[in-house]
């Protein structure tokens, strides 16, 4: 199934991304000039930019995009990313300044979502921005420093959450699970964190209620090369040495699948 970086990562570092490049009309903040050599943090908050969700042009652009990649891929599912979005409802934007930004990021799942129901596909997003970053210490990448988790109660039962979780193993399934969402834990590069996160997807499974047990999807390897890359240090052709790898992890992953799904006394 496809992806396409919705609402925001709009940008990388100091390039600006096509949908931006092409269409600058949708940038929710054009006052923020990309940079001649990017650095974080700068005085300007910028991570990625955004798009503007109320810009009334926006959607048909994208709506062409997604109906066009589905097709492509055959799929009844699409990923529309929508995390780390650090520019949301802001000041410099007409239409958004002074909104609720969790309003305004529910309000984007939403429309995304039912655009793809209308063909019967469903959608998929990345679970930061509906996670409260500062009460669960989470912090702000993996988790919401700009008031979006709210969020989490606004936008449609079945979108399926992807739980990203790099730098600790948190149990927010069990979060998600509760608030009747679907979710999917996705570990990266530690291999470690990664059967911590298996053994929990069991876990929560075995020891929930009936009615949020089929809730907890199962596990999802995410990689941040190219898919070349990974292949290559994979099969060894390129071998990936350190202890902590997209492939090592990968490998442990479903080394504790299998260990787990096939044990007989399960
Ligand atoms: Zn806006």
């Amino acid at each position: 199934m496809p992806q396409v970086n919705l609402l925001g990562h709009q940008s990388w570092a100091g390039k600006t991304g096509n949908l931006l490049k092409v269409y600058p009309q949708f940038d929710e903040t054009p006052l923020v000039k990309m940079p001649e050599k990017y650095v974080w943090p700068n005085t300007d908050g910028l991570y990625c930019k955004s798009y503007c969700p109320l810009n009334p042009d926006v959607h048909s652009i994208v709506f062409d995009l997604i109906d066009e990649i589905c097709d492509v891929f055959e799929t009844d599912a699409f990923h529309a990313g929508m995390d780390e979005v650090f520019y949301i409802g802001e000041a410099q934007c007409p239409r958004c300044s002074g909104r609720d930004k969790a309003e305004l990021f529910a309000g984007e799942v939403r429309t995304i979502h039912d655009h793809l129901a209308m063909k019967g596909r469903k959608l998929w997003i990345w679970g930061d921005r509906l996670i409260d970053g500062k009460t669960t210490g989470i912090g702000e990448w993996e988790a919401s420093y700009n008031n979006t988790f709210r969020a989490v109660d606004m936008i449609p039962k079945d979108v399926i959450i992807c739980d990203w979780h790099y730098d600790r193993p948190d149990q927010t399934p069990v979060y998600f699970a509760m608030k009747g969402l679907s979710v999917i834990t996705c570990p990266w590069r530690n291999p470690g964190y990664a059967v911590l996160q298996v053994r929990d997807m069991f876990r929560f499974r075995n020891s929930s209620t009936p009615e949020m047990k089929d809730r907890y999807l199962g596990m999802v390897q995410t990689i941040w090369s190219g898919a070349g890359q990974f292949l290559d240090n994979y099969y060894g052709r390129k071998p990936e040495n350190s202890e902590n790898s997209q492939v090592s992890c990968f490998k442990a992953l479903f080394g504790e699948i299998q260990k787990t799904y096939f044990n007989p006394n399960r």
